[in-house]
């Protein structure tokens, strides 16, 4: 028998479900009738075939406002809140981006770094370096991979890509993310997600909106002209957004202009949800919210941790004290509001409905994910292989010391901190417990086979790691080992860098510097033996000023995952060219670096005064040399560039100057060597004509070519209006000033080999 409770007038529903300010008596009583309410088992919403929007409609028809509220914050550590009643399953989540990080059991007690219960998936690369590989068909492998794997532990979601912009070389996370520039960064971000999509899974891309320090990361305050912030640290999410249709947004842990990210309306509401046409659900960082109403509003849909688990975390005290906020979205907290007016329930119904279409889109509604598969596969392993390699960028190799012949050297002396031990990647939330993960050490002996002698020395102790290996007696004597061992050998491979204890989220680099005693073992090696080669392993540049004149083989593998080390020996034995090249310029010291005098911030302050002049768009504009340059990596083979031709095409309408028009580019590629290869042929704009500032040119195209030896390809390119274009605050819009632009075609933003000018006759 239906419950009386249900025999409503029709009006009460209707006022109900419009955008009630309050939570009229008759409005408690229609919700409260609601939830008794038997769900029938042809209800619309369960209907696969039905469209998405429709499913929500009815679904929310069905819910209670209690209910509702509930939805908006999570029910543990890494999973939002079920519905039972409705079938409403909970959002399982794992940590990323560079794999998946989880757990067996509940997450909140079992996320210590050592947990026995942590699951062991593939270790991908980190973002800088498949950012390096710039193959946007690699990463949107390596994010169906990683959706693979979520699935087959029986999760929904990923928390990742992470597409924040590196403005300074000390940010702990620059690792995580793709880079300096926000095409780039923006094209891998849309690969990934369209990856991780693939699989019905559900990505977040994070952190919304410039998390570009976590010096205070709680507290710190960006204030970002809009210029520079639709030009740099916008371009990115907006490409996930529009072109990955992605299903979710992370917001940021830190203020924008004034105001938290999650209860800022104009980054959520304004820009994401309107201006970009978002249509998924925004989920909070972890502890990241500071009041119910304001972040409901503003557009925040889902709080994340919830539950007991992040009561248990409130109630340490710790996370505030280092800034997080939490626990307002709680369901009492959200109906008191409701009841005050101060939501309105057309609001909640925004923000439920915007998880609930989600939940429908994905096909984890349709087709729950259950745990139980195979994980680390073959295929998988593969992929992450293909990233270490790809991503490696040969930075000098002066009289051609590498590739190593391996039927000619008789010894390696592989030495230092990062040689034996396999660093795969920098430290905090995307940190992966792969089931193995080869060292360089382990890579160059098994490829080096049984007739090269491989000797081992660790040089100096990685700073904060082993007290007992940084004491001055210790010091000088494992440099005198490596310099001995040096000297034995046909070659030697250095092997430097830095760990999760001084790299990784919650604390910045100290320095550009490489860790305590590392330049001097470098320094001591290259004497003892000229045929040394310095192999970089860490996610940001590092200051080379005191050896690199010396040094006549330079790699950077940056953390390369669980196949690193394999990676990097098959670079060194030739086995595969390196194609990777730099997706951040390397000044020569902090002190050139656009964003220094602007960092961290004064009284939780962070002015980015630099502006839109970031990365190469700074050292290219204003002459600043740096050690290498954006887009800059060398092979074991050359390459010739010839024949650039712009073919404008225009559907023009003279009458209504409405138009649309874009140029093709084209130009042949040649591999002029003797070795098959792969070149990353970018394509620059420069717009000499403008009557404001912009930078000497900006990235607006790339193509990575494998190319036989001998062989040419020819290569194309589109280039749109929005290529022009840069962001007016006053027309708030893209403008793409009429007159001549420069297309630049080139092998890094600083060797520019092609240049033709494209006219653009008016504007819209
Ligand atoms: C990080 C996020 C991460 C989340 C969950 C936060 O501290 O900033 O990137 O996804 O924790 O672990």
């Amino acid at each position: 028998m239906r419950p009386a409770l249900l025999v409503l007038p029709v009006p009460c529903l209707a006022s109900l479900l419009a955008a009630a300010s309050l939570v009229s008596p008759c409005a408690r009583a229609q919700t409260a009738g609601l939830a008794g309410v038997p769900v029938p088992a042809n209800a619309p919403y369960k209907d696969a075939g039905l469209a998405p929007d429709k499913r929500v409609a009815d679904l929310l028809s069905r819910m209670t406002i209690e209910e509702k509220a509930t939805m908006l914050s999570g029910a543990g550590w890494m999973e939002s809140a079920a519905i039972e009643r409705l079938g409403i399953p909970a959002i399982k989540m794992a940590d990323g981006p560079l794999g998946v990080r989880s757990w067996a059991g509940s997450s909140a007690i079992t996320s210590g770094a050592n947990s026995p219960l942590k699951v062991e998936t593939t270790s991908f690369p980190s973002g800088v370096a498949m950012a390096a590989t710039w193959d946007t068909e690699l990463v949107e492998r390596e994010g169906q991979a990683i959706g693979q794997e979520v699935k087959a532990l029986g999760r929904d979601m990923i928390l990742g890509p992470t597409v924040n912009i590196n403005r300074v070389p000390l940010w702990g996370r620059n690792f995580e993310g793709y880079g300096e520039d926000p095409y780039l960064a923006g094209r891998l971000g849309v690969a990934y997600v369209k990856g991780v999509q693939s699989e019905g899974v559900i990505p977040s891309v994070k952190h919304f909106a410039a998390n570009n320090e976590e010096f205070e990361r709680h507290r710190i305050d960006a204030q970002i002209d809009e210029r520079t912030l639709h030009e740099i640290y916008l371009p990115a999410f907006k490409a996930t957004v529009q072109e990955g249709h992605a299903w979710s947004v992370m917001s940021a842990y830190n203020l924008l202009n004034g105001q938290h990210c999650a209860e800022n309306k104009e980054l959520l509401t304004d820009i994401l949800k309107g201006e970009f046409g978002f249509k998924g659900f925004v989920i909070s960082d972890w502890g990241s919210t500071y009041s119910t109403a304001a972040t409901v509003n503003a557009g925040m849909d889902l709080e994340m941790p919830g539950g007991p688990p992040m009561v248990t975390w409130a109630s340490t005290g710790q996370p505030q004290a280092a800034g997080n906020g939490m626990g307002w979205l709680t369901a009492d907290k959200v109906l008191a509001e409701v009841k005050a007016g101060h939501i309105t329930e057309a609001t909640l119904n925004d923000n439920v409905g915007r998880i609930l279409r989600v939940i429908f889109v994905s096909g984890m509604f349709d087709h729950p994910h259950t745990p139980g598969g195979e994980v680390d596969t073959p295929a998988q392993r593969a992929v992450a292989r293909q990233g270490a390699t790809e991503g490696i960028v040969l930075l000098k190799n002066t009289a051609s010391l590498l590739p190593l012949d391996a039927g000619k050297i008789h010894s390696i002396a592989v030495i230092g901190p990062n040689a034996a031990v396999a660093r795969t990647g920098g430290g905090g939330s995307s940190l992966v417990r792969p089931r193995y993960a080869i060292s360089p050490l382990d890579g160059i002996r098994e490829r080096a086979g049984k007739d090269v002698a491989v000797k081992y020395a660790l040089g100096v102790g990685m700073e904060r790691e082993d007290a007992s290996l940084t004491t001055p007696e210790a010091t000088a004597r494992l440099l005198k080992e490596a310099v001995d061992v040096a000297a034995a050998a046909d070659v030697a491979v250095v092997v430097v860098g830095r760990y999760p204890k001084l790299e990784g989220e919650s604390f910045d680099v100290k320095t550009m510097d490489l860790p305590t005693g590392q330049d001097d073992l470098i320094e001591a090696v290259e004497k003892a033996n000229p045929h040394t080669i310095v192999v970089i392993n860490t996610g940001d540049p590092v200051t080379m000023t005191k050896w690199i004149e010396q040094t006549p083989a330079l790699l950077d593998m940056w953390y390369g995952g669980q196949e690193g080390g394999n990676a990097l020996a098959a670079i060194l034995f030739g086995d595969a060219n390196p194609s990777g090249k730099l997706p951040v310029s390397f000044p020569k010291k902090f002190e050139d670096s656009p964003a220094h005098g602007n960092y961290p911030g004064v009284n939780l302050k962070v002015n980015y005064a630099e502006g839109i002049y970031v990365g190469y768009r700074y050292f290219d504009t204003k002459n600043v040399e740096p050690l290498f340059p954006f887009g800059f990596g060398l092979s074991y083979t050359n390459f010739e560039y010839s024949d650039l031709k712009l073919t404008p095409f225009m559907n023009d309408d003279e009458r209504t100057r409405s138009w649309t028009h874009f140029t093709m580019v084209s130009l042949k590629v040649k591999n002029i060597g003797t070795r098959d290869g792969s070149e990353v042929v970018q394509l620059y704009v420069h717009a000499g004509h403008s009557k404001i500032d912009r930078p000497a040119h900006e990235l607006k195209g790339f193509q990575r070519v494998v190319l036989k030896a001998g062989e040419t390809k020819m290569v194309e390119f589109s280039v749109d209006r929005a290529a022009l274009s840069y962001w007016s605050p006053e027309k708030k819009d893209w403008v793409a000033e009429p007159g001549r632009f420069e297309i630049q075609i080139g092998a890094s933003s600083r060797d520019i080999k092609l240049w033709a000018s494209l006219k653009l006759p008016y504007t819209k």
